[in-house]
């Protein structure tokens, strides 16, 4: 299949060549044809002419006052310069022809009409049955008295050299044809030989070989245009096959960790007879597993379909202060049962262009993030406001704050800064990588800014719904 195609990609170049070479060759010889013609043509008029003056010059009048030739000037003269069949006539202005001669016997002309000044010195074709005659006719006056010749020339020698012409531009033009055909065919190849070998490199990385390139080789800027772009997309693929990779080895990871705890709890428990309390505490921990891996699927879910991109966004202006209100009075029971305070304030005024849902879970997962690292007895601000063309929602927290090694590395999906606090307080490590995967989506950011000791500040920048640039 894609041998034809690679093949029909040459004719086609070979093809439109051939039909570029055959449209210059046609007008090439129309053009030489036409012109040849024309010079030809005014040849033939020049020499009519010529034999107009020099029957003019021959002309005399004889003793009974009557236009003769001056002996033998016809014929000689006349062929020796061209050997060409020739014919002459006299007329008188108003009366009939009165003297002829030529080169070859009478053709035959139709009589010339009363008014014999039409069409003077206008050189015409006429088939006679000598062939194509050059006609022209014109006023003289011979010792005073006003005649008019026409003269005739053969055009047969002219014909000839034009059909000369012809064939010779016909063989000339079918051998340029066969020669740019076969260029043609050459160039063809020439031009798609690089895409051919390029396409036989490019299949044979697969995904095994992801990681090799298609080596570089002297070619034209097309082609060579063409092997940057493929090496960059498959340069792109093996970071997304690698991400790939790695977030499928962490999901299992993760997923093996509450289900292997969860064996080991209940055959654990098989192994002897328990008393009630002991039961429910065997089944209490089960839940939290459980629990754990609920979480650790809806963080997966919530990922998959954040990663679908717009798509799935009902967009419209969303209120921040509200959001923040919202969001606050939702964790407020978590954040009372560790003696947490969260405060919410903000500008009325910032509204942001979003879907309401996705931006309630990005502002849960920064709260609830910060009432698990932060201490006990201590305050949260979630805040919001305008930015210049953006609005931005804001969450601080009085905890730990996040060293200045892992900032970096904490919007990566299953990262976590401290594995043990996370895993206590039942993260998944997905909740800040929903966070940027949901600001993107949003065509907005998420910054983190830290000391460590001092808490973290977590803003989320978004498109205002009264911007202009809103996307
Ligand atoms: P997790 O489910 O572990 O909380 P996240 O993606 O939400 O996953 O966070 C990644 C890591 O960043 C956490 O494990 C934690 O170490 C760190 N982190 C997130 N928010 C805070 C915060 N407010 N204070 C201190 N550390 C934080």
């Amino acid at each position: 299949m894609s041998e034809g195609r690679r093949s029909s990609l040459k004719t086609e170049l070979a093809l439109w060549y051939g039909a570029a070479i055959t449209l210059c060759l046609i007008a090439y010889s129309l053009a030489v044809g036409y012109f040849f013609g024309r010079h030809l043509e005014f040849e033939l008029d020049r020499r009519v002419h010529e034999d107009i003056e020099l029957a003019a010059r021959s002309l005399i009048e004889n003793a009974e006052g009557q236009p003769a030739w001056v002996g033998g000037f016809l014929g000689k003269e006349i062929e020796e310069e061209d050997g060409g069949g020739h014919w002459l006539e006299v007329w008188s202005e108003a009366g009939p022809r009165l003297l002829s001669a030529g080169t070859i016997s009478d053709p035959g002309l139709e009589p010339l009409g009363g008014d014999k000044r039409e069409g003077l010195r206008q050189g015409r074709t006429i088939v006679s049955g000598h062939g194509p005659l050059r006609v022209m006719t014109d006023r003289v006056v011979v010792a005073g008295r006003p005649f008019i010749i026409r003269a005739a020339v053969s055009e047969v020698g002219s014909q000839q050299q034009l059909w000369q012409l012809r064939s010779e531009l016909v063989a000339v033009s079918l051998t340029v044809l066969i020669l740019g055909g076969l260029g043609g065919v050459a160039i063809a190849r020439r031009a798609t030989g690089p895409l051919g070998r390029l396409a036989e490199r490019a299949r044979r990385i697969t995904a095994d070989h992801i990681h090799e390139r298609i080596p570089e080789e002297p070619a034209s800027a097309e082609i060579e245009d063409l092997r940057t772009a493929f090496n960059e997309t498959l340069a792109r693929l093996e970071r997304s096959f690698e991400q790939l990779r790695r977030f499928s080895g962490d999901a299992s990871h993760e997923l093996r960790t509450p289900l292997t705890a969860l064996r080991s709890v209940g055959e654990a428990s098989l192994r002897h007879d328990h008393t009630l309390a002991e039961y429910r505490d065997v089944i209490g921990s089960m839940l939290e597993e459980v629990d754990r891996l609920t979480r650790l699927s809806d963080d997966l879910l919530t990922l998959a379909s954040a990663e679908t991109g717009r798509a799935h966004l009902h967009m419209g202006p969303v209120h921040l202060l509200a959001l923040g209100r919202e969001v606050a009075s939702h964790l407020s029971v978590l954040a009372e049962e560790r003696g947490q305070t969260i405060e919410v304030i903000g500008d009325p005024q910032a509204l942001a262009l979003g879907d309401h849902a996705a931006l309630r879970q990005a502002l849960v997962n920064l709260v609830d993030n910060a009432i698990k690292y932060s201490p006990e007895e201590t305050r949260i601000v979630v805040s919001s406001g305008l930015a210049g063309d953006l609005v931005f929602l804001r969450v601080q927290d009085e905890g730990p704050g996040i060293s200045v090694s892992a900032q970096p590395r904490v919007f990566e999906r299953f990262f976590r800064a401290d594995r043990q606090r996370s895993r206590e307080m039942g993260g998944t490590g997905l909740g800040l990588s929903i966070v940027k995967l949901i600001a993107e989506t949003h065509g907005g950011t998420v910054q983190l800014q830290s000391e460590p000791g001092h808490g973290c500040t977590f803003s989320l920048l978004l498109p205002s719904s009264t911007s202009k640039t809103a996307v």
